[in-house]
């Protein structure tokens, strides 16, 4: 069986340091930027110029402040090592770069549990990649709106991970029930 968890805002707690990034590359990102594309919102901030070279600031940033921060493993973290220990192939997906999805992997102690790996990969471009990887299987998303367009176009059961709702063990229950499908 796959699954498949989105990496910021579900298995490691990141938007603190997303939001510190971007200040120090002289934006203050809206409320709900987190988890979002950064073309969806920062271009109207500053403009599409400004953007491109802002958004390279804050990702080096973003980089050195998660190499020096104690990341807090979020619940579903744990799920990850459950699923890969009951004989799961466990993949994380992020939108951001493939050097922080490895600082966060090994800050929260999963690196060794995740056999695919898939950065750069914005939400709308998830459904592909995941009907690549198997026709179903899991995906855990902090984002409502990335379970739906996951829900709609794919035959994986999508699972919101909220840090603040979903305690690992129902993830692996929900998990559980699909092994036999
Ligand atoms: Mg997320």
């Amino acid at each position: 069986m796959n699954a498949i968890f989105d990496l910021d805002g579900t298995i490691v707690d990141t938007e603190a340091y997303a939001r510190e990034a971007y200040v120090m590359s002289g934006v203050t990102p809206p409320d709900d930027f987190f988890g979002k594309p950064w073309h969806v919102w920062l271009p109207d901030k500053v403009g599409a110029e400004r953007a491109a070279m802002i958004h390279d600031a804050k990702a080096q940033k973003y980089i050195d402040l998660l190499s020096h921060a104690v990341l807090h493993a979020l619940p579903a973290a744990q799920a990850v090592r459950d699923l890969f220990n009951i004989g799961w192939e466990v993949g994380v997906i992020t939108s951001s770069c493939q050097d922080s999805l490895g600082i966060a992997l090994r800050a929260v102690g999963v690196a060794d549990c995740v056999t695919f790996r898939a950065s750069r990969v914005a939400p709308q471009l998830r459904p592909t990649m995941l009907n690549e990887v198997a026709p179903r299987g899991i995906y855990f998303d902090d984002l409502m709106s990335t379970c739906s367009l996951v829900g709609d176009k794919t035959d994986w059961l999508a699972v919101h991970a909220s840090k603040d709702r979903v305690r690992y063990e129902d993830v692996i229950e929900q998990a559980q029930s699909w092994e036999n499908f």
